[in-house]
């Protein structure tokens, strides 16, 4: 159901529950962020959030962006920046309220005045939750978000009738616009969320598109946490005269992150990480793997030693993964195992440990993993787990952090240990396997040919490996795991 936050069926209570109170007492809840420029409905919905003051992006891109400009805002995920433009959004929608020129006829079908665009569907229900949240004494407010991966059916009512805040990821966005159930005549507000991601997800195309069919006159607001080349160009080409909010210098991760390194051969990492949790150090923890298969092959491990661990990825269904992420959120799921695609955009409040079972090959995703740890000036732990193949990759990592980070080990734990099971077969290995088994049924099909043609000698005797080897750049050492050499990798070097 894409429509999810219809405050139709709020009752009139909630209204008044939010503008009962004298508000101007400076000491009333949210009066904090009432000075800031928003109206009381919204104010005390943010205190209700249980907020008590704004976070640095907040407190500068909210009155920039309450007076209409456009903003170009560098600033972390983690750092509030959602709530950052949410906010505001709310603001024009009660101010187009009360404007009898922008009244909307009841039934009839209006363009959001508000699109945000995202790189996923997560942070594009993540958006959504926070509209319904800011949002909560805001009469009549409807938000519907398109995404990638569900049915069309259910997102196509969505977008009947009048709509506030439309939160679309851009290929399902543009799909919907070609098909005519989108209508984006009517937006004043665009934001663009994780511009960069949107980049690296193959998006910029998506979004130009998108860019003709917005009415020129409008406000945009445009978050990223780094500004490539492309990205700065797009900005150029969206924004006019735009306040440049620049907060954390660019790849840098959020502060109250302690980060260390795990040095472990890549056999051993699933029960280093084991070995973590049974010391009770780690009550959550969000954990990225390099690949699908390797995620699952995790979640598979802890489940059979009693742990509580789902996974998320490109393979599980929208419906699985937001099962997994619910159940992680609520804490009945201790151990959520992700890659990198399907966890952008994660959200758990006050997660304390983000682990990386692989180290991340792009510094930038490392930064982005760890910003899931340490949100909104709470602090966590950001552990990476770095088998001898990966150095060069932290490494790089480093480099970009600027600092070397702290080399742990788990004491106790067998670092010359031998594996319990490989987490994936190496693919030289597999190959090797597929290229071995293919020579061996030839080498039979040759028998029996050489058998019924009466002679041809020696046929049968070409072995299994005497094939792989027949394949020159798989024989020998091809075959071997890649990681072998981390097995007699010598564990610590230094402590903490
Ligand atoms: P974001 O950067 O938008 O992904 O937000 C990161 C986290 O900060 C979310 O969990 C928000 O709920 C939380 N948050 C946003 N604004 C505030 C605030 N003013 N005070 C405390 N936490 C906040």
């Amino acid at each position: 159901m894409m429509l999810d936050f219809d405050r139709s069926d709020t009752p009139a209570t909630v209204a008044t529950e939010l503008a009962d109170t004298p508000f101007a007492a400076a000491n009333a809840p949210g009066a904090v962020f009432a000075k800031m420029g928003l109206a009381s409905e919204i104010a005390r919905a943010i205190a209700r959030a249980g907020y008590t003051e704004p976070t640095a992006v907040q407190a500068r891109a909210v009155p920039q962006a309450l007076t209409g400009a456009d903003l170009l805002v560098s600033s972390q995920t983690g750092s509030g920046k959602t709530a950052a433009f949410v906010w505001p959004a709310l603001q024009r929608i009660l101010d187009a309220r009360h404007d009898p020129a922008k009244r909307r006829a009841k039934g009839q079908t209006f363009g959001p005045r508000v699109l945000v665009l995202t790189p996923t569907r997560e942070l594009a229900m993540q958006v959504s939750k926070a509209s319904s949240t800011y949002g909560y004494g805001v009469a009549g407010l409807r938000v519907a978000h398109v995404v990638g991966g569900v049915p069309y059916h259910a997102q196509l009512k969505s977008l009947r009738g009048p709509l506030d805040i439309l939160i679309a990821t851009p290929g399902r966005l543009m799909d919907l616009m070609n098909s005519g159930a989108a209508i984006l005549a009517n937006v004043e507000l665009l934001v663009l969320d994780e511009a960069d991601r949107m980049l690296d997800m193959g998006f910029l195309p998506d979004i130009r598109r998108v860019l003709r069919h917005l009415p020129p006159k409008r406000q945009t607001l445009f978050f990223s946490a780094t500004m490539p080349p492309p990205i700065a160009q797009l900005a150029r080409e969206m924004l006019t005269n735009p306040a440049t909010i620049n907060l954390e210098r660019q790849s840098t991760a959020a502060v109250g992150i302690t980060q260390a390194v795990y040095p472990v051969a890549q056999e051993l990492k699933s029960t280093l990480f084991l070995a973590i949790l049974n010391r009770g150090d780690m009550n959550q923890a969000l954990v990225f793997t390099r690949t699908k298969h390797r995620a699952n092959r995790l979640c598979e491990f802890l489940v059979k030693r009693g742990v509580n661990a789902d996974r998320i990825h490109g393979n599980r269904s929208q419906a699985q993964r937001t099962a997994a992420l619910a159940a992680f959120k609520e804490g009945r799921c201790r151990v959520l195992v992700a890659t990198d695609i399907a966890a952008r955009g994660i959200d758990v409040e006050a997660l304390g440990h983000v682990v990386n079972f692989d180290v991340p090959l792009v510094p930038a995703d490392y930064i982005h993993r760890i910003g899931r740890t340490g949100r909104a000036d709470l602090t966590g732990d950001a552990f990476t787990f770095v088998a001898r193949e990966e150095e060069g990759d932290i490494t790089a990592i480093e480099k970009v952090l600027g600092k070397r980070l702290p080399r742990v080990t788990v004491p106790d734990f067998d670092y010359n240990a031998r594996p319990e099971a490989k987490l994936e077969i190496p693919l030289g290995e597999r190959i090797a396997a597929i290229r071995a088994k293919k020579a061996d049924d030839r080498s039979r099909s040759n028998a029996k040919q050489g058998g019924r043609g009466g002679g041809g000698g020696g046929g049968g005797s070409r072995s299994a490996s005497g094939g792989g080897s027949r394949g020159g750049s798989f024989s020998g050492g091809g075959g071997r795991p890649t990681g072998s050499g981390g097995r007699r990798f010598g564990g610590p070097r230094s402590g903490r």
